[in-house]
């Protein structure tokens, strides 16, 4: 409910131009202000900014001017009331899941997360006397027993990882406000191009802006949205103080990239729906999961809440972990790698990577095994990619 500003601009206008300040030099691009301090002009300024009675920076732990671009940019693409940019994805989910906790709070997640964001929750926060709990995102019995209790935070993801299942956005919003929580929205799979979290009620909207926004895979940033009073009073120390800072290098990457993501997600996305279409009826395959797909289980829920069906696609190899196995080491354009919403084309094993930390059982509650194939697809010709897919799923298949 952080929709507090109407951007003045169409979202593809505001990725170019939103929140661009320029240096007495009137540069055409965004200034890369690479410092770590400032000075001031006097020993009364410096108190008097130190104590933030004075706009102006003091040092970049705290914000700095090409970090502040690209919060602004983000802000406005989002229409969150606040934005703070950080030094990775789980920097900034970390900073959101740990500066409002305290001993004896209740903390609940779909049972489908990025690992980390579930490590933090089954492991780290136990830790401090929070009491955690995961539910099927899909259920709604779960999540109305679940958030029949006092709860403090809500963490989903959707579409999640790794099998791109769905979670009712609306009504689990309406759920966790009832049980006096927050909804995180975790909407790195989706973009804001494609998904409006706060729209539908979540109260925080997280990136990992290391996938679709810097777009070449080239470092590593993340960042939070949400309501200006509890970013400042509860955000902000945690993070002065911690120090998850995003260095301005990896801020100003992040700026250029965004130029660029409406035309890369709306290619990629066009050219995911062709491939998994062209895949799906594969006898390699025992399941496909696309979004944007009639046949996954959990289509209406994407077709209500998503534009379309994203850049992310899953597999299931009806040969099982070998065949998967020998599906990644058939493909030779798209890479093997656990990085997503890339200009390259990756695959990747989940069961053995990105979810290994997880035991079977864990797994198996997520719907994983070694079956499964992820799949991000990236700006090359759709042509040598389904050329390149459909030639490993016949290697897969033992043809
Ligand atoms: C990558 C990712 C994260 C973590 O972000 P990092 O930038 O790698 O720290 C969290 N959630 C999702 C869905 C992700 O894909």
């Amino acid at each position: 409910m952080s929709s507090g500003n109407t951007p003045k601009y169409r979202p593809a206008t505001t990725l170019v131009h939103g929140g661009t300040e320029r240096t007495q030099w009137g540069e055409t691009s965004e200034a890369l202000i690479l410092t770590s301090g400032y000075m001031y002009d006097s020993a009364e300024q410096a108190q008097a900014r130190m104590a933030g009675d004075l706009p102006g920076y003091v040092y970049s732990r705290y914000n700095n001017p090409t970090v502040s671009m690209l919060e602004e940019r983000l802000r406005l693409m989002e229409g969150a009331e606040a934005c703070r940019a950080m030094a990775s994805g789980m920097g900034a989910m970390s900073s959101l899941l740990t500066a409002p906790i305290q001993q004896g709070d209740r903390v609940v997640g779909a049972s489908a997360l990025f690992g980390s964001c579930r490590w933090l929750l089954a492991n780290q926060l136990p830790k401090y006397g929070v009491e955690t709990e995961f539910v099927d995102g899909m259920d709604m019995e779960g999540w109305k027993r679940a958030l029949s209790k006092p709860t403090k935070l809500v963490l989903v993801e959707s579409p999640a990882n790794p099998l791109l299942d769905a979670v009712d956005i609306a009504a689990v919003a309406e759920l966790a406000h009832e049980a006096g929580a927050q909804l995180i929205v975790d909407n790195v799979f989706a973009t804001s191009l494609l998904q409006r979290p706060f729209e539908l009620g979540a109260d925080w909207v997280f990136y990992s802006a290391t996938k679709h926004m810097d777009g070449g895979g080239r470092v590593l940033a993340g960042a939070i949205m949400g309501p200006q009073k509890d970013m400042e009073e509860i955000i902000d120390p945690y993070i002065r103080h911690t120090g998850p800072s995003i260095s301005p290098f990896n801020a100003w990457v992040v700026l250029k990239g965004l130029e660029s993501m409406p035309l890369r997600v709306a290619k990629q996305s066009e050219s995911a729906a062709i491939l998994a279409d062209r895949m799906a009826d594969h006898k390699a395959l025992a399941a496909i999961r696309y979004p944007g797909r009639e046949d996954h289980p959990h289509y209406e829920v994407h077709a209500k809440q998503m534009s379309s069906g994203g850049t992310m696609m899953a597999i299931s190899l009806a040969g099982g972990q070998e065949a998967a196995f020998k599906f990644l080491n058939a493909l030779n354009l798209v890479g093997i790698s656990n990085n997503l919403g890339d200009a390259k084309s990756l695959a990747c094993h989940p069961s053995s990577t990105t979810h290994r930390a997880l035991s079977e059982e864990e797994q198996a509650s997520m719907g994983l095994d070694g079956s499964w194939i992820r799949v991000s697809i990236g700006l090359e010709d759709v042509e040598d990619l389904s050329e390149d897919l459909l030639y490993a799923l016949d290697v897969a298949a033992g043809a």
